[in-house]
């Protein structure tokens, strides 16, 4: 089992030239060794750190002081599960500049342990805020002390939870029969929790529907064409599609440069 710990130290803000001001660094440790050494001090999304106690998916914990984690070489997030009592962590090995086949450390962790390790580590950068009074700064960029005094580690009603799920998508023109030549059909997918959807069309080859439509049929022609005959389709070998379908979901772009 690993161990997790958090801890804060508070130093003046020289940067700032305002000998009132304090900022407050952090330091996360996995068995008393840190993932990355390249900086003096760790650069953490604290509430993605404490959605990961009861999260499953992808969790951008380590990031930049600027709050964009690509900026200081972190390409991948971690990836956390919760199995019984375990929170899970799959992290890229180096964290810092990783590169396409570079290997996974994987850790486990005792989430009662995991949840105080974060909470004590709160609760001691919310007193040195409190003592202060003054300004304190904490970030990564935009991230407040104001914010950090909001953090709890109290289980929320609702867990984080993006790990990929299955899409819905459903034929909403077609099959038809375009130019006398192909048979083909337009996909509508309903993205969840977005609001919003997108729609291709496909062609069938013979065998299967495909998107990579050759030449390219556009989706007002498919629009413009008459439902194919079902006897035409019969002996194409077109299935009866279940409406609506299930879409594979490629597999998780946990790398962030696939999603930029
Ligand atoms: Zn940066």
């Amino acid at each position: 089992m690993n161990i997790l710990k958090l801890t804060f130290c508070s130093i003046p803000d020289h940067d700032m030239g305002k000998a009132n001001t304090l900022v407050l660094s952090m330091l996360l440790t996995v068995d008393s060794q840190r993932l990355s050494d390249k900086e003096e001090f760790d650069m953490l999304h604290l509430d993605e750190l404490v959605g990961s106690i009861y999260g499953y998916g992808p969790f951008e914990i380590y990031t930049c002081g600027c709050g964009t984690a690509q900026c200081a070489g972190i390409w991948e997030d971690i990836t956390v599960d919760q199995v019984g009592d375990n929170v899970l962590w799959n992290v890229p090995n180096p964290l810092i500049t990783f590169i396409e086949g570079s290997t996974y450390d994987h850790f486990v962790f005792d989430r009662q342990q995991y949840r105080q390790a974060i909470h004590d580590g709160l609760d001691e950068a919310k007193s040195m805020i409190l003592q202060h009074g003054g300004s304190c700064r904490v970030g990564p960029y935009g991230f407040t002390a104001g914010q950090l005094l909001q953090l709890t580690t109290i289980e929320p009603d609702a867990v984080i939870d993006r790990r990929p799920q299955p899409r819905h998508a459903h034929v909403c023109h077609g099959p038809v029969f375009v130019e006398n030549r192909y048979i083909a059909r337009v996909v509508k997918e309903e993205i969840a929790g977005r609001g919003s959807s997108h729609m291709w069309v496909e062609a069938w080859t013979g065998i299967h529907w495909t998107r990579e439509t050759i030449p390219s049929i556009p989706m007002d022609t498919v629009y413009a064409s008459k439902l194919a005959p079902v006897e035409l389709l019969a002996e194409a070998g077109v299935p009866e599609e279940p409406f609506p379908f299930d879409y594979e979901l490629p597999p998780l772009a946990n790398n962030r440069s696939g999603i930029l």
